[in-house]
């Protein structure tokens, strides 16, 4: 036999008992069957076209539509308790450790080019991205003046920029200080970068989202695309002196957040130590904000609708626990839910939070990562998502590699929007910070949250943030991997500890290994004396043995069973980590 056809056929082989075994030892091959027949990705892709119709800034109407949106989708979808919460905000009003920011209402955003061109550069009744979030009221006629990064006092040195528009590609709120209230300026243009990536400015053709300090009372910036802003600069360079006409209709001011939030009841709802699983996201950005986060609030929504269909139809029982979601603005409004509701913090038990899950990997440039609980608070929570990642990923592989079926490769191309045949671009990083999930992962909260998210995404905060970026197969696979990762954290019982200890000890083993290479390359470190560079090697090893006994204490916590149900784990992993104390040896 060919080597390369002997090859392929251990690869099927491998897919396809991964396809039957890989999701053990969490869910019964039975319910891992079930979440993943009743799994869609066409359904939250038309979830998304929706919202991606609207400017999601928190305190605004158009938030507001899109929360109703989810609350009806909820409805719909027979969740129980589904409501809306509204919290005010004033800008001094305090949520938690949190001090609340200021509503926007916008009505008209308009920026014309009147001489020597006559042209339209931006109306927000098209696309609202082109008018800076915050910005203020103004009906101005005036020159545009290029300031260069506009943050420096040096940028203003020798111009007159009192009563004029600036052009100017710096931090906005930066240049709203310095231009507009030190120096009188009328307004801003810019083309400022938002989250750079190393495809940035490759696309000139891009506008960028931008938000001025809403504490600041005046001024407005439009967005312009990099195209437009060098064009224009080349025209000022020459001489030419070009007059823009800036019109904006809006009040910055006491405003409120708006949360949607929906349960499926847990079996032990009612019993005194009942517990919480909370889906969260976070349904604000600009429009269209495809994947920068509808995809993670349509896929939050998707999962519930899943294991609530399932449990409707007997096909899965209720959980032990209950899973809640969360749909609100980006971290003020999960400060703002659990500081309001102390009674649901206390029964939290675990999060998993989804910000920007459904990109193409080969539009958008992305990696799909399961983030790992940072080493203040390390929790078996990541070991079941990278789990069920595994389990997926070859499935996409034997799929791709036309070994599966495609629903055996969990593909979207059945009715409705069809999805990419790509194989599930992923892997399972360290504590990464920069979403609700800090929130939830910080010690004021201390509840392990399962971080989803792609990065990089080369069309973060922009105009081109949009559907053609978004993959139906995608949206199917994460929808299925936050549903199978909830529903084992509210299913997980202390009968399954002699199967689950094995497991997770296995896995921390192999952690542990990696540990041991990198100890390996500390004691050789020629930074440090030989002495030194021993005691950090083998503090390496003895902080992640200490990380790794944690991961099995915090299953067994979770399961309510006796501290002393993960000894023999524990024993093995203490075992494992001497003997490479021992390896390392003396200087
Ligand atoms: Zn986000």
């Amino acid at each position: 036999m060919h080597p390369i056809r002997l090859i392929a056929l251990l690869v099927a082989a491998t897919a396809l008992s991964n396809v039957a075994n890989a999701q053990q030892p969490f869910l019964t091959t039975g319910q891992w069957t079930a979440l993943r027949d009743e799994s869609n990705g066409a359904v939250p892709y038309e979830n998304l076209r929706y919202l991606t119709t609207l400017h999601r800034v928190p305190a605004t109407s158009q938030f507001d539509q899109a929360a109703n949106f989810i609350l009806q989708r909820a409805k719909e979808y027979g969740l129980a308790d589904a409501h809306t919460e509204q919290f005010p905000i004033d800008g001094t009003k305090t949520y938690g450790l949190m001090r609340s920011y200021l509503g926007w209402e916008v009505e008209e955003g308009r920026l014309w080019e009147v001489r020597p061109d006559h042209l339209l550069l931006g109306d927000i009744a098209t696309e609202p991205i082109r008018l800076a979030d915050y910005s203020h009221s103004a009906d101005v006629e005036a020159e545009l003046v290029d300031v260069g990064s506009g943050t420096a006092d040096t940028d203003y040195a020798g111009k007159d920029v009192h009563g004029k528009i600036v052009l100017a590609d710096g931090v906005l709120a930066r240049v709203q200080q310095l231009a507009v209230l030190q120096h009188g300026a009328a307004g801003i243009v810019s083309d400022m970068p938002n989250q750079t990536t190393a495809w940035s400015g490759l696309d000139k053709t891009v506008v960028r989202w931008g938000h001025l300090d809403a504490r600041q009372p005046s001024g407005f910036a439009f967005m312009i695309s990099r195209q437009t802003a060098e064009s224009l600069r080349a025209r000022m360079r020459d001489g030419s002196s070009v007059v823009l006409n800036a019109h904006v209709k809006a009040t910055v001011g006491p405003g409120h957040w708006t949360v949607v939030t929906a349960t499926i009841p847990g079996s032990d709802a009612a019993s005194s130590g009942s517990a919480e699983i909370i889906y969260s996201c976070h349904l604000d950005h600009e429009r269209p904000g495809a994947n920068d986060n509808g995809s993670g609030c349509v896929t939050i929504l998707e999962s519930a609708r899943i294991i609530a269909r399932l449990i409707r139809t007997g096909a899965l029982p209720p959980p032990k626990r209950t899973l809640r979601f969360i749909w609100g603005p980006e971290v003020e409004g999960t400060m703002a839910f659990l500081a309001s509701h102390p009674d649901i913090r206390q029964r939290a038990r675990a999060n998993i939070h989804m910000d920007m899950v459904g990109g193409d990997f080969f539009k958008n440039k992305s990696v799909f990562h399961v983030t790992s609980t940072p080493w203040s608070l390390p929790s078996f929570v990541t070991d079941v998502g990278a789990t069920f990642l595994d389990t997926i990923r070859s499935a996409a592989s034997g799929y791709a590699a036309g070994e599966l079926s495609a629903e055996e490769g969990i593909v979207e191309n059945r009715v409705g929007e069809k999805g990419s045949r790509n194989e599930f671009v992923a892997d399972v990083t360290p504590y990464s910070a920069g979403s609700d999930h800090d929130d939830y992962d910080s010690s004021t909260i201390a509840v392990p949250s399962l971080y989803l998210r792609d990065w990089p995404d080369i069309y973060i905060h922009t105009d081109h943030d949009s559907l053609d970026q978004i993959d139906a197969t995608k949206l199917r696979r994460v929808a299925l991997l936050g549903a199978a990762s909830g529903y084992a954290y509210a299913t997980v019982d202390a009968q399954q500890l002699p199967t689950l200890i094995p497991f997770l000890t296995a896995q921390a083993e192999s952690r542990l290994a990696q540990t041991f290479g990198a100890a390996q390359q500390q004691v050789k470190s020629s930074q440090l004396e030989p002495n030194m560079a021993l005691y950090e090697a083998r503090n390496l090893l003895r902080q992640a043995l200490h990380r790794e006994t944690a991961v099995l204490d915090s299953l067994v916590a979770f399961t309510g069973a006796p501290p002393s149900a993960d000894s023999e784990g524990v024993g093995a992993l203490t075992a494992q980590a001497t003997a490479f104390d021992d390896w390392l040896g003396s200087p």
